[in-house]
């Protein structure tokens, strides 16, 4: 690669690295993610997004007000041909505290689940589960879950056509066990620029289809769906991210968060608008005088 073309790379990769930082830090003010003394359990899968949350928490963590720790935990679920070295190594490499957990789900999902149905249910409880107990384990404070802004808006349309819900994933989320507090940094990222980040720093991805299920066709629907959308509005997703973070209960139709059958009419309202209706029968008695003058 010629000179310049190094340098015009470098100055990209720089911009990336700063916007993903700066999302990762606003979507952690926001929600209050971090605090102090807080024991993260970063959810590394070996996949891009998991690598880029460990990478910009640990960006962060030097330069932060706050004082935190980063415990980094990947679940080797014994799939067929799991490379077990990759993770051990690199998080060697990097510097941070780390724990494999093994735990053989995979056998587990293959004697439940029927020949050709999907497996990714059954699969992601299984790995939650354990994940969450071993959380407990280590006294970890939070969770931190890899899901960047595409996953979010995908949860959303994927709950409302197939779910008939109006929900996503919350930056921040107490788990129904009520023992585990997650959070998710890289909620204001953008999956491309994950994607970019990962081939800029060159991480060791551990192949997602190692278990042999295709990717839900559901939200592959919904994928293909967005993507189109963005081709032809570009900033569409971008802009249902904000109404998701821009709700306004009165104009849905939900009884439980909105209290439509004790609206009222306001008395003191009504009282002002007799006033001002006076004041203008006033003004207009005044109109033709004014016109012959
Ligand atoms: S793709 Fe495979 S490993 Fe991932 S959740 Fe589905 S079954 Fe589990």
């Amino acid at each position: 690669m010629s000179q310049p073309a190094v340098r015009k790379e470098r100055l990209e990769y720089n911009k990336l690295q700063k916007r993903l930082r700066r999302q990762v830090g606003s979507a952690i003010a926001d929600y209050n993610m971090i605090e102090e003394g807080d024991r993260i359990m970063v959810c590394l899968s070996g996949g891009k997004d998991s690598y880029g949350m460990l990478d910009i928490l640990m960006s962060l963590q030097k330069t932060a007000p706050i004082r935190f720790e980063l415990i980094a935990v990947n679940m080797d679920q014994k799939q067929p041909g799991f490379p077990e070295h990759i993770l051990p190594e690199y998080l060697e490499q990097v510097g941070v505290p780390y724990h494999i957990i093994e735990r053989d789900t995979y056998s587990i999902v293959k004697d439940v689940i029927p020949e050709g149905k999907t497996t990714c249910g059954l699969c992601s409880r299984l790995r939650r589960g354990t994940l969450y107990s071993f959380a407990n384990e280590i006294g970890a404070t939070k969770i931190a879950l890899g899901h960047h802004r595409d996953d979010i808006i995908e949860t959303l349309f994927l709950n409302m056509f197939y779910g008939g819900k109006l929900k996503a994933m919350p930056p921040k989320l107490l788990a129904d066990d009520k023992r585990n507090v997650l959070i998710r940094p890289l909620a204001y990222c953008k999956e491309q620029d994950l994607a970019d980040f990962a081939d800029y720093k060159a991480f060791p991805i551990i192949p997602c289809n190692l278990c042999g299920s295709q990717e839900n066709l559901q939200r592959q629907v919904i994928k293909q769906m967005l993507t189109d959308w963005e081709r032809q509005y570009p900033g569409r997703t971008e802009t249902i991210f904000s109404a998701i973070r821009n709700v306004a209960p009165s104009q849905l139709a939900d009884t439980a968060l909105f209290d439509f059958a004790g609206l009222k009419v306001d008395p003191d309202a009504v009282a002002d608008a007799g006033d001002e209706a006076q004041a203008e029968a006033g003004v207009q008695q005044f109109i033709p005088a004014l016109q012959v003058s």
